[in-house]
């Protein structure tokens, strides 16, 4: 199976330079994801393929040292923008040894053709896998199905290099010239030119990956405190409604609202009332558990899903969390805002009629108690209310104020 050699290259060169374009209009201004040096690694890789393109019709110094010395620097850059995606330190010095090292080598054997093409195949193979592995080395939990493909490209990109220098070595390759068509020939540019189409689509995918992760991360935060908004805190309690009541175990909510807030607002200004809302969320965070869950569930109140958490221990929680907002005012120009919270708890075992909408309203009723008790305290939902559907072991009365 042979194919015209040139033309395979020529196809690459175009490809390259159509992407590389593509690629820099896409990724202007966004220096964050490498696509720019992505786009540039192509076009030096399609300077070096021209290169090989004009053999005999330059000096042998410019297409080969210079051309596979180009090939080594279009690797350096396919390595430059992953490190660049990763956000890692660049280390140039380190990063252009190989394309140094393909030069001295290939002006060394430039008399072997078979040796030159070996040592040309190994080295840029070494590369591919160097890129591959740092794509490996730092790869999320859970890497999307850009970083995947373009695992797999750079797979068979140094698995083609591989074989190609060994056949070299083995003596297997026909012909003296770069541009003469054989079985490996055809093989090498085929495979490089797919190599390089699933390549960059998958860099590609990696950076529209991220920007859906970052999207969707983004739809979920409360953007003033970075806590959940309102619909992944219902989204995160109806699941742990879900999961209480597959499991049987208890779970509370607890509903918390700032009191007096419009006196901070009107008294201190909005921006304090927005120091004041970071303030109280940071005190919540540091004192629930990892698989606790602080969301924002309207202007000043704040839902906080508790798993596997008993009234009385969501209690204890509600009061620490009442004291400590009390005992530590919130910084303000150079003063001090005083902050209480009031808190409504619903915590127990749910009846397969309890949803996440009755444990709102439940947690919601016990902090209209918690107001109408005097503020700054905890009140805990009661059994059995008027809201209540029918086996539901959820209320909404207004107990008698605890102490
Ligand atoms: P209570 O003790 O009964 O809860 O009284 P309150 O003043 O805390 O409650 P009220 O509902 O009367 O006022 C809430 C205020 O919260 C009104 C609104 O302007 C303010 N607010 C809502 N969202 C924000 C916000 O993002 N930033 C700031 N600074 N204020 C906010
Ligand atoms: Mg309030
Ligand atoms: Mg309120």
């Amino acid at each position: 199976m042979t194919a015209d050699v040139p033309t395979l290259m020529l196809m690459i060169v175009v490809s390259s330079v159509a992407m590389a374009a593509a690629l820099l209009v896409l990724g202007w201004g966004n220096w964050r994801d490498g696509l720019h040096y992505w786009a540039m690694s192509l076009l030096v890789g399609a300077a070096g393929y021209v290169l090989f393109l004009l053999r005999g019709q330059i000096a042998d110094a410019w297409s080969v040292v210079w051309g596979n010395t180009l090939m080594s620097v279009m690797f350096a850059g396919l390595l430059a923008a992953v490190r660049n995606f990763q956000g890692q330190p660049m280390q140039w010095p380190v990063m252009l040894v190989p394309p140094l090292f393909m030069a001295a080598l290939m002006q060394h054997f430039m008399a072997n053709y078979g040796l030159r093409v070996a040592c040309a195949s190994y080295l840029l193979a070494c590369q591919t896998l160097w890129v591959w592995w740092t794509l490996h080395a730092r790869r999320q939990s859970s890497p999307g199905r850009g970083a995947w493909l373009l695992a797999a490209g750079l797979a068979v990109e140094a698995a083609m290099l591989l074989a190609r220098g060994s056949s070299a070595l083995a003596s297997a390759m026909e012909g003296s010239s770069i541009l003469h068509g054989n079985t490996v020939q055809t093989l090498t540019f085929m495979v490089a030119f797919i190599a390089l189409l699933v390549t960059s689509m998958g860099f590609v995918f990696m950076a529209k990956d991220r920007a859906d992760e970052t999207n969707r991360r983004l739809a979920g935060q409360d953007a003033l405190t970075g806590v959940a908004n309102r619909r992944s805190i219902i989204a995160a309690l109806e699941r742990a409604v879900a999961s209480a009541l597959r499991q049987r175990q208890f779970m509370a909510l607890m509903m918390v609202d700032i009191d007096h807030f419009k006196h901070v607002n009107d008294r201190y200004g909005h921006l304090a009332g927005d120091q004041v809302l970071r303030h109280v969320v940071a005190l919540i965070q540091q004192r629930i558990r990892a698989q606790d869950m602080v969301g924002r569930y309207g202007g000043e109140e704040f839902l906080v899903v508790l798993p596997d958490t008993t009234l009385q221990g969501a209690r204890a929680l509600a009061q620490q969390l009442c004291d400590v907002v009390q005992a530590t005012p919130c910084a303000w120009e150079g003063g001090h805002i005083p902050v209480t919270l009031s808190i409504g708890v619903y915590g127990g075992v749910l009846a397969p009629q309890d949803a996440w909408d009755l444990l709102i309203h439940a947690a919601d009723s016990a902090l209209y108690c918690a107001k109408a008790a005097g503020r700054n305290r905890v009140e805990l939902a009661q059994a059995q209310g008027p809201f209540t559907r029918p086996g539901s072991a959820l209320s909404g009365t207004c107990p008698t104020p605890l102490s």
